[in-house]
């Protein structure tokens, strides 16, 4: 390959000298959030000691914990009929427990299986009884949301599942499906980038670590007459109603109060609205870049491409690892794909700024005219 000699390798850095970041999970915190917390180790507030080393039941972990709660109420405009709850076990957890708790005997539920982890999610729940594929894009290797007219739907489905986001292929459902049942949602990986109509589900599931804080806390959230509907008895670590009535166990601490520090973060620039902007400039800003040139290709179709994980291919295999190499190089980190899919994945969370959106164009203009 020639090689122009003033091509330069680019090095970007933030103004603190942090590398830019784009790792799918777990991920990018807002540095903000990271100094208050260098700050409150090892002494909380008047403590004289750290969260991490007294009792879950202590009045200052309960007021984080309610804080996190009211916070999530407050962004996502649910009402005194929600639940919150900070369980562990990851979503992958949640597969399982959520047909455990709502999937009823003789009765079934439908599933839209639109990647890796949504047929992961199918897979437990056949463990447990019956479930329906309401529609798959598998044979088109995850490329697409389907078409919701093409949907299989069941009126008597306890409840419809669906992945918001699908972390690994880089679709994303442009909206909420419109069924007569309630929805429930693995939001791993767009939880709280957007808003959502909060009526049309009875749960939704989320691991914090992509978009909401650190890896070891899951955030659920359940809808009161939903939760009524569950089977029983269950054993109670498995039980969303165990969970809903009291602290039944010690939960992730240290991952609930940085989830806490993020939501305040996320209150601070103006909640939902204000973030789903910023992700919307984010992502078109992204896509525009790889649809200008044929170097660059999107893997998703257009319509159903996600506004947190940009996945993209270049002409070869050598040139795509070339590319991750350089990328790293020149401080953005994290841009490999998915194992199962190779190519490049751009993860834009909430907490990536526009700057390394920017950067990172700066780096692809870079590599095209150097490689292209
Ligand atoms: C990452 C991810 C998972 C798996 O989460 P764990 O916390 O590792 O169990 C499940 N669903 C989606 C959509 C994801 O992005």
């Amino acid at each position: 390959m020639t090689q122009p000699a003033t091509l330069q390798t680019p090095v970007f850095r933030t103004a603190t000298g942090r590398v830019y970041n784009f790792s799918a999970g777990p991920a990018v915190l807002p540095e903000s959030v990271l100094l208050e917390v260098k700050e409150e180790l090892p002494m909380y507030r008047q403590l004289g000691t750290s969260i991490l080393e007294i009792s879950h039941r202590s009045p200052e972990y309960t007021a984080i914990a309610e804080s996190a709660k009211s916070l999530l109420r407050k962004l996502l405009g649910l009402d005194e009929t929600w639940h919150v709850l900070f369980l562990q076990g990851g979503a992958s957890l949640q597969f399982y427990q959520v047909p455990l708790n709502f999937l009823p005997p003789g009765g079934s539920a439908d599933y839209l299986i639109t990647g890796h982890w949504a047929k992961r999610a199918f897979q437990d729940a056949q463990l447990v009884g019956r479930v329906r594929v309401a529609a798959s894009s598998e044979d088109r290797q995850f490329c697409a949301i389907p078409d919701p007219s093409s949907w299989d739907l069941d009126p008597q489905a306890a409840y419809l599942h669906f992945t918001s986001n699908n972390t690994i292929y880089g679709t994303q459902f442009p909206s909420e499906p419109e069924v007569s049942v309630p929805l429930v949602c693995d939001a791993s990986s767009d939880f709280l980038s957007r808003r959502i109509d909060p009526r049309r589900y009875g749960l939704i599931y989320a691991g914090a670590q992509k978009n909401v804080g650190p890896a070891g806390v899951t955030l659920v959230l359940v809808r009161e007459d939903f939760l009524q509907r569950r089977n029983q008895p269950l054993p109670p670590m498995l039980d969303y109603g165990v969970h809903a009535a009291k602290l039944f166990n010690t939960p992730p601490v240290f991952a609930v109060y940085i989830v806490e520090k993020v939501l305040r973060w996320l209150e601070g620039l103006g909640g939902l609205p204000a973030i789903e902007a910023i992700n919307n400039r984010k992502a078109e800003l992204l896509y525009r870049r790889i649809d200008q040139s044929d170097f660059y290709r999107g893997t998703a179709e257009p319509a159903s491409r996600s506004k947190m994980n940009v996945t993209f291919r270049l002409p070869s295999e050598t040139l795509e690892k070339q590319f991750i190499e350089e990328a790293q190089q020149a401080g953005l980190i994290g841009l490999k794909g998915h194992r199962l899919v190779g190519g490049l994945r751009a993860s834009i969370y909430n907490a990536c700024p526009i700057e390394a959106v920017e950067a990172l164009i700066s780096f692809m203009d870079y590599f095209e005219q150097r490689y292209g």
